[in-house]
């Protein structure tokens, strides 16, 4: 999507560590999606490959989000790290990432694999056992469907 200034510039985060940061911190993501004129948004747990610039989800192997994914891949999506409404002030702490890209559906057990992975890195404090159970060598990984986002634009914002 074209560039499109910030009203409130002060509250930009144009740092790439810093929006990184906010990725990294994060746990959900909300996307969102278009087919035919209509609007859907999900929320969803990610893990993120900062390396990468990429993003990875999982679900069901059925489902209307993929319905919408498969009509058209190009999502919108938003990541909040909060902080806290502040009393008396009317007015809520947080830092967010808007971002851009398009979603692809990986088929290779390798892949999906690894995108697992990254996923159980990123939300387990303690991944191994997790990594042992979900992802052991030879388990078949056909009951979930793995979801690539490689971020081809992303914007920060603040309020703290
Ligand atoms: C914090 C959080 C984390 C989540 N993490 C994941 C995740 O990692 N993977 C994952 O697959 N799902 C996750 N979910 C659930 C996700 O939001 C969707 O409900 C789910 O993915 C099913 O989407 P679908 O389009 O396949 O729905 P379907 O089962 O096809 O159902 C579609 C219908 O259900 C309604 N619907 C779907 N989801 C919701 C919802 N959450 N709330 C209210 N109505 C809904 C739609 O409006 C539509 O009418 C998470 C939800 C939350 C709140």
């Amino acid at each position: 999507m074209a560039p499109y200034h910030m009203h409130r510039q002060d509250r930009e985060i144009t740092d790439a560590a810093e929006i990184a940061a906010v990725l990294g911190k994060g746990q959900v993501a909300t996307l969102a999606m278009a087919r035919d004129n209509q609007p859907y948004i999900v929320t969803l747990n990610y893990g993120y490959d900062p390396a990468e610039g990429t993003l990875y989800f999982h679900c069901a192997n059925t489902g209307l989000k993929l319905d919408f994914l498969r009509a058209n891949p190009r999502v919108c999506g938003t990541v909040v790290t909060d902080g806290a409404y502040k009393v008396g002030e009317c007015t809520y702490a947080y830092a967010s990432v808007v971002f851009w890209g398009s979603i692809d559906i990986v088929h290779d057990e390798d892949e999906k694999r690894q995108a697992l992975g990254c996923m159980i890195d990123f939300l387990e404090p303690d991944p191994e056992p997790v990594r042992q159970r979900l992802l052991a060598e030879g388990g078949r990984l056909s009951g979930v469907t793995v979801l690539k986002l490689a971020i081809e634009g992303i914007t920060g914002k603040r309020a703290l």
